[in-house]
């Protein structure tokens, strides 16, 4: 554009210029471009408010000059002496073609210049059309050079979408080779783009249907979108180089020729990964909340129309058994309810904590005897170095901590619990461990269990109470004060579940964390 807008003015004897596109000619995001030559980029707002005022060309006059006032030659930063010397002409040319109109060309030059378009004073007509043959000329240019552009901007955006798209994008050729494969599809699989350049797309992304059945060339759903089918949000599995499944959407556009031949298939690849997840996080919420709302209520109905019974006479025992076993469900489903509240609250706007100096020696050793009072079948045992530091922490959030780690190392061994708890000193920070030889938990499992609702698959986890909720409220807990929470075990062996609070001195002054 600049080349040829300079090339223009040149052959008009100009001096410097710029080329305002018109309104009409573009749309709006390119209305408002120029092209400069030779002018600076300040001086346009002058020149056009000039010019806009006094010298408007039409198709009948493309062409108007004016001598400008040297104010004006000077607020365009004009060399004074060009100024004073010959004068300065300002000329707006007209530019139109069949299209319609495409701009206005304004330059600036020596009012004794004249271009060859304009000499012949003596054949105005001859003039006029060789003026209007250059406006055609240049127009028709122009308009191609501003195509051209527009298509190379957007080209950029495209490219921009291609590139920055969170959804996976792979095009193939209409051999099924794979011509693009954007970031997100390098991330999404593992693959880089010019590993699987060229490669037939099913060898790289070796799609499956849902219940493993590989979907070949047949079940192509590229094949099904060149030959005019519909293919929007398929599911499919595809394996990721490191060979690792995962479920996406697959949505297939087919681009044709202008003979509506395929030419190409852009496979728009949306993991369903997170979907997924919340949906069975959803399925298990419902089947887990309401087996542990129904089985207090079950037994608290059960037990309480049994000693309602006109008829029925127990003694003190009985009675007694029936009634404590009532208080304990009440309390399981009051401790349910309790932590259903907490994992909302956390989610909604994270936890208030009023942290404080705490002696955990101290808490530990009360945890411990409330512990034996109420399990004493549980052997426990504690491991605390003495002149244990002091510190930082919510003195009731570590007790409930505490309390949940301590009540699932009771839940999740059979027969008599051995538990221990051990402290340990390090620059920064104590470490709390619970160690129990209990039913441990396999590798896997330990990657999931501090996450919301995940109870682990075993028969002796699925039969004991419990919503998945207490880890991930200790998780949160640990979290907020700046510490780490964590587990090691060995399936059938038993675990040892650990976490980190800063120490006194290390810790910030006493707050209130959100
Ligand atoms: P729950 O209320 O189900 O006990 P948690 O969040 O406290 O919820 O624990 C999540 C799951 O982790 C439990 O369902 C259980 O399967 C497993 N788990 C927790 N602690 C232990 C442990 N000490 N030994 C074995 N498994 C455990």
């Amino acid at each position: 554009m600049t080349v040829l807008v300079g090339r223009a003015i040149q052959l008009l004897r100009g001096e410097s210029g710029v080329f305002v596109v018109s309104n009409e000619a573009f749309d709006p995001q390119s209305s408002a471009e120029y092209t400069l030559y030779h002018l600076d980029k300040d001086a346009v707002p002058f020149l056009l408010a000039y010019v806009q005022e006094s010298m408007q060309p039409s198709t009948l006059h493309p062409l108007l000059v004016e001598t400008i006032p040297p104010e004006i030659a000077r607020q365009l930063g004009l060399a004074e002496e060009v100024v004073e010397g010959q004068g300065i002409e300002c000329c707006s040319l007209a530019l139109y073609d069949e299209a319609g109109p495409l701009g206005i060309l304004y330059f600036l030059r020596l009012a004794t210049r004249r271009s060859c378009f304009e000499r012949y004073s003596d054949d105005e007509d001859a003039d006029q059309s060789a003026l209007h043959l250059f406006t055609a000329q240049l127009a028709g240019s122009l308009r191609f050079a501003l195509h051209s552009q527009s298509l190379v901007k957007e080209q950029g955006r495209l490219a921009a979408i291609f590139e920055y798209s969170t959804e996976g994008i792979l095009t193939v050729d209409n051999a099924l080779r794979i011509i693009d494969f954007n970031p997100a599809m390098e991330r999404l699989t593992g693959w880089r783009e010019e590993e699987v350049l060229g490669q037939f797309y099913i060898k790289v992304l070796r799609p499956k249907d849902r219940q493993g059945n590989d979907l070949g060339l047949h079940d192509s759903a590229v094949l099904q979108a060149f030959a005019g089918q519909e293919v929007v949000n398929r599911e499919m599995v595809i394996s990721a180089r490191d060979g690792q499944r995962f479920t996406v959407a697959v949505t297939v556009s087919c681009v044709r020729s202008a003979r509506g031949e395929p030419m190409n298939g852009i496979l728009n690849v949306h993991d369903l990964t997170r979907e997924l997840q919340q949906e069975e996080q959803r399925s298990t919420f419902i089947s887990v909340i309401s087996h542990e709302l129904q089985t207090p209520i079950a037994i608290i109905k059960g037990y309480a129309s049994t000693l309602a019974r006109a008829d029925a006479r127990f003694d003190s025992q009985t009675l007694r058994s029936r009634l404590v076993a009532i208080e304990e469900e009440a309390d399981r489903l009051n401790k349910l309810v309790g932590n259903l509240l907490y994992a909302s609250r956390i989610q909604a706007h994270g936890l208030q904590m009023d942290i404080t100096t705490l002696d955990l020696d101290n808490l530990i050793r009360s945890m411990a005897r409330r512990l034996r009072a109420k399990h004493p079948e549980v052997k426990i045992e504690l491991a605390v170095p003495p002149h244990l530091p002091a510190v930082m922490a919510d003195r009731e959030r570590i007790e409930e901590v505490l309390q949940n780690l301590l009540d699932n190392a009771v839940k999740y061994s059979p027969g008599k619990p051995e538990i221990t708890v051990a402290c340990y000193v390090t620059g920064e920070e104590v470490i709390v461990s619970i160690i129990d030889a209990g039913m441990g938990i396999s590798l896997r499992e330990q990657e999931q269990i501090f996450d919301r609702f995940h109870r682990v698959g075993e028969p002796l986890s699925q039969s004991t109470p419990g919503a998945g909720l207490g880890l991930y409220i200790c998780k949160a807990i640990i979290e907020a004060h700046g510490g780490r929470i964590w587990v090691e075990s060995t399936l059938r062996q038993g675990s040892t579940f650990s976490f980190s609070l800063p120490r006194e001195e290390k810790a910030p002054l006493p707050m209130v964390v959100f």
